[in-house]
This record gives C-alpha cells, structure tokens and sequence, in this order.
C-alpha cells in the first residue's frame, strides 16, 4: 500500500467513525427550530433606508438560506427602516422571505426596552410594529401569531411581567420563546468592525469563533435541557439574527447542527414539544434562555452556559480602532 493509499484508507475509516457518531446522534431525533431576529437587518441606519441597499442585504441572505431548507421564522422590528423606506421597500423586503417559504412575526415597533418603560407602552409599541408584516401575511392567508421579546426580556416585575403577558395573550399572540442562544449578536458586531476594516483574516477568525461557540454553547445546552424532561432532549429554538456575520457563516452552523443529528423544524412544530407547556414563574431584568426559566421554576439551581470568548467580549464593548489594536496584538499568537 502506499503511503498516500494508507493515508486515504484512513481517512475513510475517521469518516465512517463520525458517521456512526452523528448517527447515534440522530437517534435521539433531536429537532431545532431556526429564528432570525432583527428584521429587515442589523445593519447601519444609511444601509436600512436605501431602498437597494435594503432589498440587495435581504435577498442575499435569504438566497443563502433557501437551499438548506431551514424553515426558519424571522422577526420583524418595522420602525428600524425610515420612513419613506418603510411603507415602500419594507413590504417588498418581508415578501422575499415569505416567497421562499420562511416564516415572520413580531419583535416590536423599536426593539423596545422593557426595563426603561411600562407596559402599556411596551403594548403600544408592539402594535406599532404589527401593521406592515400583518398585512403581508394576510395576503397569503396566514395571520401574524409570533411574538418575540427584544432582549428577550418579559418584565422585571410581576406587575410588568403579568400586564404584558395579558396583553399578548389578548391580542392573539404565541410567544416564541428560545432555548438556544450563542449570542451571536456579539459576534456580529465584533463582525461588521473588521468589515469596516477591510480585514478578511480577522473576519474569518471571528466566523470560526462563532461557530467554535455554538459547539460549545450545545454541548452545555443539550444535557441542560435533558434535565427537564427526565432525560430526552427537547425540540429546540435557536435564537439567531439577520447580519452579515451569519450572511457569511450561517451555513456552518446549519452544517454543524446537521453534523450533531439535528433535523430542521418549524417553530409550531417544535413548540408542539410538551415542555413548550411548562409554566414560567422568572421574573428579573435579565433576557435568557427559556431552560433556565424553566429550571427557575422547577426549583433548581440555574447553571449558566459559557460566555463567549474573552476577546470577542472586549472587541463588541470598543471601538473599531480597539479591535484594529488588539487584532495587531493577537495576529502573533495566530
Ligand atoms: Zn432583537
């Protein structure tokens, strides 16, 4: 044999290892429900109220998403694009990810603060952001049932936390809750610095970190979840959103979710799992993941999932400059 053939022979035998692997994997029949938050785009404001720029970032991306099937859920904020954009382009831009068979709901007008303002005002914000993403689903005869809270925050007081959950209830909403969260929104900021410095290494690595994290953040998730179900592992919903880091990398996280033996659901098939019942008694000024409300409520101690790493933490906190400075300090240990 020669040393390239035995070199080939085992690399088919490491392959047929991970395929049995995924497989025992599958076998749990683990599901993940995708969202994208930030709608039409976390992007600068010029970006979002350029009727071509908007409509060239939203077909991009819903283009990369097309051919891996997601059937991903988005989340619309209307009164990110401005004015004149929002009641001409923002009709056309919601239309291309419904075209392509993805689901919308509501994020609030604003991507409101719940801890800065009250709940009527939270309400009235919501209403607010409801018109344009309506109306688009109607005209295909499906009606706007997905609410998403910015930040993921339900009300840091009963008080708040009761009144808005009344008021979602009354207008007919399901709330789309997350169990898996990679912050990737901290990713992506860090991201769109190094776009701006033109530096394609440093935006790779900052796409592997992300990735590297969402295997991390699983291995944490996936047994964490267990715990509330005797066991098996629940559907979960993947808290994701609209930008150029995942325009770039998303495709390696479908590829590694397929790799752990996922399949893709949608979002009312995986909150037709029975743990999607479970009450929710966490009431704090803190946006997380809805295993450790349920673990709140339970009664157990929440453990928290890994943060990501120091170095992405320090370049979303500065300036692009900063992470200009620290990539020239770290590009030695690279
Ligand atoms: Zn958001």
């Amino acid at each position: 044999m020669t040393q390239r053939a035995l070199i080939c022979g085992l690399l088919a035998a490491l392959c047929l290892c991970s395929a049995v692997k995924a497989r025992s994997q599958s076998e749990a029949d683990r599901r993940v429900a995708v969202t994208f938050d930030d709608l039409p785009y976390q992007a600068d404001g010029a970006a979002l109220c350029d009727p071509a720029s908007l409509m060239s970032l939203t077909t991009d991306f819903v283009a990369m998403l097309k051919p891996l099937a997601t059937r991903a859920t988005a989340f619309v904020n209307e009164g990110k694009t401005c004015e004149p954009t929002r009641a001409s382009t923002l009709p056309q831009a919601l239309n291309v990810w419904l075209d392509a068979g993805l689901g919308l709901g509501n994020h609030t007008f604003s991507h409101i603060n719940i801890h800065q303002t009250t709940a009527e005002a939270w309400l009235a914000d919501l209403d607010a952001g409801a018109p344009i993403t309506r109306a688009a689903l109607k005209a295909r005869g499906e009606r706007l049932r997905w609410v998403r809270h910015p930040y993921l925050f339900t009300g840091e007081t009963q008080d708040k936390h009761d009144a808005i959950a009344a008021g979602l209830a009354a207008r007919g909403y399901d709330v789309a809750p997350v169990t898996i969260d990679n912050n990737d929104w901290m990713f992506a900021d860090v991201y769109r610095k190094a776009q701006r410095l033109d530096d394609p290494d440093l935006m790779r690595r900052i796409g592997e970190a992300d990735v590297a994290h969402m295997t991390t953040v699983l291995d944490f998730f996936e047994p964490y979840s267990a715990e509330l179900t005797g066991g098996r592992e629940p559907a979960q919903v993947l808290l994701l959103h609209a930008n150029s880091l995942n325009q770039d990398w998303y495709p390696q996280i479908h590829a590694l979710y397929l790799a752990r033996g996922y399949r893709f659901v949608s979002l009312e098939e995986a909150m037709a799992d029975p743990l999607y019942a479970h009450a929710d008694t966490y009431v704090r000024a803190n946006g997380i993941s809805w295993l450790h409300r349920w673990t709140h409520t339970d009664g157990r101690a929440i453990r928290w999932e890994p943060e990501p790493p120091a170095w992405i933490v320090e370049a979303n906190k500065g300036g692009v400059e900063d992470l200009e400075r620290m990539a020239v300090r770290m590009s030695a240990k690279w």
